[in-house]
């Protein structure tokens, strides 16, 4: 096939332990996921239906990058998630076959343009520009389901600078890993290369340029981003 402009690359994530990458076809994230973060939103943390939004594959970035403060915004925050890739496409999954779909897991940052959210979220307005924007998912390494299984439970934590700022556990997830594949799989259909972002435990909150933050999940792995001054070109 010819295009008549050159086609965008494949985004991707490292593998831990290959050389091999995995490519990211879209990434879905899932809302208010922890019940101390839904209070912290203003929010009910009742068991209601999770809801889900998504940024574009290219929005990745590396392990230990510089991300450059963004535009439009003056609260731009931290979420820690625990991320799930898609290995198999799948639609209307059964509850007892979900882990079959999943390639591997991670950990990674929902950076967030909380201002443009919130405003968003009280107009009734999309959340795209909050949540989509440049360089807005930061994912460690994949962890395959070879090597770790399927984590149940573990530290979930991020620091600013060696300060502590969200600690919590996965085993704390409103809605299990399972229970989002299911669930997003009756309303799209999954696709191999699809990224899940699970929700963001509480203690989100700003960053500013020359800030160093680091999280992990214990015994899926660890991330760290610098964050840069803003990109002026
Ligand atoms: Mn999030």
């Amino acid at each position: 096939m010819r295009f008549v402009i050159a086609p965008p690359l494949i985004s991707s994530i490292a593998v831990a332990g290959s050389t091999e990458r995995f490519p990211v076809r879209r990434i879905i994230c899932v809302g208010r996921n922890y019940e101390a973060h839904a209070r912290e939103m203003g929010r009910d943390p009742t068991r209601e239906a999770p809801f889900f939004f998504t940024k574009p594959a290219d929005t990745v970035v590396e392990n230990k990058a510089t991300v450059p403060y963004p535009p439009d915004t003056k609260n731009f925050h931290h979420e820690i998630e625990l991320v799930v890739a898609i290995g198999r496409d799948g639609f209307n999954i059964a509850l007892a076959r979900a882990c079959d779909y999943i390639y591997g897991y991670s950990v990674g940052i929902d950076l967030t343009r909380r201002d443009l959210q919130l405003q968003a979220r009280e107009q009734g307005r999309p959340w795209d520009w909050g949540k989509a924007f440049d360089q807005s998912a930061p994912i460690a390494p994949i962890e395959p389901v070879s090597r770790i299984g399927h984590p149940k439970k573990g530290r979930i934590w991020l620091s600013i600078n060696g300060a502590i700022r969200q600690d919590a556990d996965i085993a704390d997830l409103i809605w299990s890993v399972p229970e989002i594949v299911t669930i997003a799989s009756q309303s799209i259909r999954l696709k191999a290369g699809d990224i899940i972002m699970t929700g963001t435990p509480a203690g989100v909150g700003a960053m500013t340029p020359g800030d160093h933050v680091e999280g992990g999940i214990d015994g899926i792995g660890t991330i760290e981003i610098t964050i840069g001054e803003p990109e002026k070109t």
